[in-house]
Parts: structure tokens; C-alpha cells; sequence
């Protein structure tokens, strides 16, 4: 590849704008494209199930450039746009085909085209007020529908679905959450946040109720929803919102002919089985990026991660790879999620076979740490902001936090991290 090669990303989100950005700050010289099928400038999706829906953020506040930037540094917009086709040339290079009958030619192509809402497959799932959220679209229907929502249902316990929960309680509607898992975050969150999290969220006077799955939606007349009906229940709803889940949008990868398992299948530099394209963000599946992904005997597993931080680092290693200067995407991930007061952290990987150890934290506060062979290998913080700094401190330098530094509270983590930083104790 050159700095001269024209780059074409599929996609307008937040890993499309960061790859943007920072090849242009690398100093790329060939042309930079985004083609987003929204119709709004790359923006922030995290305030869409928080401060958007309050009131607290405006749509000008969630941009992720101001207006004037990408004109300013020559990079080429197409908003409103769907990529429906891709030629691939001999090499790298091609031109894709809009659904407007544009014809986009590029030495590059990225594929970062984010990730689908699931919708529930039940009969009555069309009604009115039966509604997802992705999009900015979707996030000003929905805070129009919870300004008169009175019996609001969540179908799902995962981070958005429980993010609207609280936000629909504080917005005064009566809220019922679904879960259909044992437990709320079940794939997300050890079982000691999860449960931190039900009482929490049950303390506020959401209804969380699990291992319930639903079976009819249930509408009026004129087709609008009024109430969600389970095995042994039907309570009543004004509006629906399903948080099941989220699918990568894979379509033209798969017209591509490139691996597709759950998400793009990419290597370690960030490029998809042909070799050359690149895909970047939700709707990519890679390995497990974290230093000690290869810790226990099994195979280093793949991940596809939902979450900011990691469409910006993706987007960093793709830089390199664009820029014909590889290097191994290799990065200790975090996240956060507001549940309602509750500020959730959490940094590293967790796989099933690690040690959960749950440290003494103080009212208010819970973190629970994740080991595997004798190392910190992730962390799960709630209301503890200075933990979850120094614990990502301590897995950056490499630390090892054996579990009975991690279980003692008189170890204060914020001067293990400033040792750590200070390098005056070791990495392994
Ligand atoms: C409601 C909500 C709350 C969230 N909260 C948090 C949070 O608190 N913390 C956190 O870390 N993460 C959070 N996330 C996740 C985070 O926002 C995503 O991980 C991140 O946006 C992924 O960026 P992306 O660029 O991969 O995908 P996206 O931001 O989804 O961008 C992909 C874009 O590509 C477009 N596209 C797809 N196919 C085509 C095509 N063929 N042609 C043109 N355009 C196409 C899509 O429409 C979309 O606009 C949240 C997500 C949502 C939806």
C-alpha cells in the first residue's frame, strides 16, 4: 500500500470516523470516502439509550467531528448512501455501487458497517410501539414514544435494554424487564455484577424478572401494542422495547466471499480472509486481542466485542495496516454502561474457566477481579470509577495482581497502578 491510495470505508460510524481521522492525522494523501446509509454525520451511539433520551444530549452534541472538519481535511462524506455491491479488481482495489447508482472506485476497501438490531420472532412483534434502538432514528422515536409511555417492557437483559429500563424509570413510567437467561448481562457480567445489578435496578422499582421468555405481543385494534403476554403472564404495555441483541452486518462480506462466523472473520491485522480487505468494529470478529490471550492451553479464542473503545483501537491498528506499516492489534479492552446510577466498568477479557474474586469495596461499590493462571486478566467495577482507573493501569503495564493482592482491601490499587507506572515494581 502507499499514502496515496484511496481508501473506501463502507460504513459512517464510530470506527469508519476514527479510522478517518487518524489516517489522515498519519498523513495519508489518497482519498479518504465514507459511505453511511444514515442519514446523519458519523455521531456517538452510548448517549442514545442515556442523555438522549432525557433530554440531557442533543443530536449537535453527539457529533463525533464538528461540521466543518471532514471538508477540512479532505475527507469525502456520503451520507444517506448504501454500498450494494463490490467489484473486487486483481489486487486490493475495486469500485463498489451504491443503491443510487454511484460508482465508487478505491485501492482500499474497509468494511466497518457496524451491527443490526435482533427483532423478536413472536406473533405480534409488528405492532405499534414494539421498537429497537441502533440508530439516532431510532432513539428520537423512542424518546418521543417514553414522554407518554406509561407500562414500558424491556424484552432483554443486556446493557441497552437495561440502560432504557432505568432511564424510562427516571422519566416516571412503570418498567418491566424480561430476561430470558438465568440472569440479567448473563453473557456479559459475572454472576456477582449481574446480581449487584438486579438488586440495584430492582431498588429503583424496576420489575426484573428472568427466565421468562415472551411468546405474543399483544396489540388493540388499531394495531397498538398493549400488552406483552409469556408463558404464565401478560403485562400490560404501552411500549416495547426488544434489546436482544445485536447481529453484524455482514452482507456484502458475504457477497465477498469472504469468512463469515458470527462477524467478519479477521487476523491480527485487522484484514478479512482475502487478504485485503479490512473490516473494523461491531461487525468484526478477531482474535483475542489482549496480551495474554494465549495464557490457558486452549486455542487463543476470537472475539467480537460491541463497544467503543474497541472500534477506536481496531481503527488505530488498521491505520498501520493501511499504511503498509502491520503491526499486531493487541489491546487491553474496556467498557462502560450506565445503569441507571449505577456507573459499570469493566476492563480486559473474561472467559468462563477464570477465578472470579470480589474485593471489599464499601457500600455503593463492587469490584470483582477474573483470574487465569495466577494473572489479572479482567475486572468489573460498579460506582468505583478510581478502581477501575487503576485497575486499567495495572493490566496496561502488565501487572499480575495475584488474586490474594487483588482479595486483601488494605491494598490500595490506586498506589499499586502509581508503582506500576512508576515502574518500580515489574511487568510480567
Ligand atoms: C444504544 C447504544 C448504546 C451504547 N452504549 C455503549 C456504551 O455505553 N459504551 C460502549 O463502549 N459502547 C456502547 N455502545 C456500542 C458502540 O456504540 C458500538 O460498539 C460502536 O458504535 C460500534 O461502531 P461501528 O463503527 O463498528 O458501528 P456503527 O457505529 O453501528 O456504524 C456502522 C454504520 O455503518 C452503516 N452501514 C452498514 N452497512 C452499510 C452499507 N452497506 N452501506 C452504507 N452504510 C452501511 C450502518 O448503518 C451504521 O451507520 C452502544 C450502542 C448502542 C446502539
Amino acid at each position: 500500500m502507499s499514502r496515496s491510495d484511496d481508501v473506501l470505508i463502507v460504513g459512517a460510524g464510530q470506527a469508519a470516523a476514527q479510522l478517518a481521522c487518524s489516517l489522515r492525522e498519519a498523513g495519508h494523501q489518497g482519498s479518504i470516502t465514507l459511505v453511511g446509509d444514515e442519514p446523519a454525520p458519523p455521531y456517538q451511539r452510548p448517549p442514545l439509550s442515556k442523555g438522549f433520551l432525557t433530554g440531557a444530549a442533543d443530536e449537535d452534541s453527539l457529533a463525533l467531528r464538528a461540521p466543518g472538519y471532514w471538508q477540512a481535511n479532505g475527507i469525502d462524506l456520503l451520507l444517506g448512501e448504501t454500498v450494494v455491491e463490490v467489484d473486487r479488481g486483481a489486487g486490493a482495489g475495486g469500485r463498489a455501487l451504491t443503491a443510487s447508482g454511484r460508482e465508487l472506485v478505491f485501492d482500499r476497501l474497509v468494511l466497518a458497517t457496524g451491527a443490526a438490531p435482533r427483532r423478536l420472532d413472536v406473533p405480534g412483534a409488528q405492532a405499534d410501539g414494539v421498537v429497537v434502538l441502533r440508530t439516532l432514528a431510532d432513539a428520537a422515536d423512542l424518546r418521543r414514544r417514553l414522554a407518554t409511555a406509561r407500562d414500558v417492557v424491556v424484552v432483554g437483559g443486556g446493557f441497552v435494554g437495561l440502560e432504557v429500563a432505568a432511564t424510562a424509570t427516571v422519566l416516571g413510567a412503570r418498567v418491566t424487564v424480561l430476561e430470558a437467561g438465568p440472569r440479567i448481562l448473563g453473557r456479559a457480567v459475572s454472576e456477582a455484577t449481574s446480581r449487584y445489578l438486579t438488586d440495584h435496578h430492582r431498588a429503583t422499582g424496576i420489575a426484573v424478572h428472568t427466565d421468562v421468555s415472551v411468546t405474543e405481543i399483544v396489540s388493540a385494534g388499531a394495531g397498538r401494542v398493549v400488552a406483552v403476554r409469556t408463558a404464565d403472564r401478560e403485562i400490560p404495555a404501552d411500549l416495547v422495547l426488544v434489546g436482544v441483541g445485536a447481529d453484524p452486518r455482514c452482507e456484502l462480506a458475504e457477497r465477498l466471499g469472504l469468512q463469515v462466523d458470527d462477524g467478519i472473520v479477521v487476523d491480527e491485522h485487522l484484514l478479512a480472509s482475502d487478504g485485503t480487505t479490512i473490516a473494523i468494529g461491531d461487525c468484526a470478529v478477531a482474535v483475542d486481542p489482549t496480551p495474554w490471550a494465549d495464557l490457558d492451553a486452549s486455542a487463543p479464542c476470537r472475539v467480537r466485542l460491541e463497544s467503543v473503545d474497541h472500534a477506536v483501537t481496531q481503527a488505530a491498528s488498521a491505520v498501520r495496516t493501511v499504511l503498509g506499516e502491520p503491526s499486531p492489534h493487541v489491546s487491553v479492552p474496556w467498557f462502560w454502561s450506565d445503569q441507571g446510577t449505577a456507573k459499570l466498568q469493566i476492563v480486559g477479557l473474561r472467559r468462563p474457566g477464570d477465578r472470579a474474586t470480589v474485593r471489599p469495596a464499601g457500600p455503593g461499590r463492587l469490584v470483582v477481579g477474573f483470574h487465569r493462571a495466577g494473572r489479572l486478566v479482567a475486572a468489573e467495577v460498579v460506582g468505583s470509577p478510581a478502581d477501575f482507573m487503576a485497575l486499567r493501569t495495572l493490566l496496561g503495564a502488565g501487572h499480575p495482581v495475584p488474586a490474594d493482592v487483588f482479595a486483601d482491601g488494605d491494598v490500595v490499587l490506586r498506589q499499586l497502578a502509581k508503582d506500576a507506572r512508576q515502574g518500580s515494581i515489574s511487568a510480567c
